[in-house]
């Protein structure tokens, strides 16, 4: 982009799903410095940044950024490199058919370029060989949403997680992964302190449990036995709305029974998950005594061959949650 003039730019950091708004401010004319500060206005930052998108004003003309059209080398215009690549696509198709090309996208894609490439793969090309590494981070949690809502909506914000009581993170590391919503949550601990519960559920102690009143050092792959056992502890502690399961649900009471065959006790669950069975109960007591809790989770749940049961399992638990 040619800047003629000194520009002030909304915008929005691409680097994590936090989607942290930016305000990108070119100070002359034709600027090599482009400064970058936190939105003040965006919802999802309120003005912070983190260290990466701090770091943006420096990408935008660094001597290793591909800013043109190249083949083989060489500079050529757009018209040239789309005419290539289209050619080429064309002999492949008309001699090998449309199975033989494939597309691989990015997360980063906004939903209309996401839209805008699936049509040109399957309504015009005639293949479904397009896929992007969003399948690969969220589809366990879209088809965990959607067996258990009908739908892959999930009913949050970022509010809810600072208005927490009981705040679970279960395989995320947000300290590095989603830094500005960690930000967000240390302000609310520090200011709420033991009101607030904060347990971090991971393989790893990674700097997330620096905020954490309870780290559970699970073993991999137990995640579903450990929200299989908040299950029947919320039945046991009668904090399980059956009025609105009766009414709203099915399978509730062949989800208890399986659930009392992998986690039929805390000692069970504790021995199961390599952890301590006082730790286990704090979190099921914080989770059971806090109306407002919140649990959150990354890729330590969604990538995984049982991924979607896991997030089912989660999700089990708060649906059934009674309220005081
Ligand atoms: S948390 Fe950091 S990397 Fe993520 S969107 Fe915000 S500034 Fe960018």
């Amino acid at each position: 982009m040619s800047v003629t003039e000194a520009a002030e730019i909304r915008t929005n950091c691409a680097y994590c799903g936090v989607g942290c708004g930016i305000v990108a401010e070119t100070p002359a004319i034709d600027a090599e410095v482009i400064a970058v500060s936190g939105d003040s206005l965006h919802p999802a930052n309120l003005g912070r940044l983190c260290s990466k998108g701090s770091a943006l004003g420096e990408t935008v003309h660094h001597e290793n950024r591909l800013l043109y059209s190249m083949l083989n080398g060489n500079r050529v215009t757009w018209d040239a490199a789309l005419t290539d690549v289209v050619s080429r696509l064309q002999s492949t198709i008309e001699q090998y058919g449309p199975q033989s090309v494939a597309l691989y996208g990015s997360g980063q894609l906004l939903t209309e370029d996401y839209y805008v490439a699936n049509k040109l793969m399957k309504g015009f090309v005639g293949s479904a060989n397009i896929d992007t590494n969003s399948r690969l981070c969220m589809a366990s949690t879209v088809a965990g949403h959607k067996r258990a809502f009908g739908t892959d909506t999930v009913p949050g914000c970022y509010e809810d997680l600072e208005l927490a009581d009981c705040l679970v993170l279960v395989g995320s590391n947000m300290a590095w992964c989603h830094p500005v919503l960690f930000q967000r949550i240390r302000a609310v601990k520090q200011a709420r302190g033991d009101r607030m519960k904060i347990i971090v559920i991971d393989l790893r102690r990674t700097d997330t449990c620096d905020i954490a009143d309870l780290f559970l050092p699970i073993k991999p792959g137990t995640d579903s036995v450990l929200f299989n056992g908040l299950l029947i502890w919320l039945l046991e502690q009668e904090k399980v709305d059956h009025a609105y399961i009766n009414q709203y649900t099915s399978g509730f009471y062949r989800t208890l029974e399986l659930a009392r065959v992998t986690s039929p006790t805390v000692h069970a669950v504790s021995e199961k998950c390599g952890l301590e069975p006082e730790a286990v109960e704090n979190f099921y007591r914080w989770f059971a005594e806090n109306d407002r809790s919140v649990t959150a989770w990354s890729q330590g749940v969604n990538q995984s061959s049982a991924g979607t049961d896991k997030v089912n399992a989660i999700i089990n638990c708060h649906s059934s949650y009674a309220q005081d």
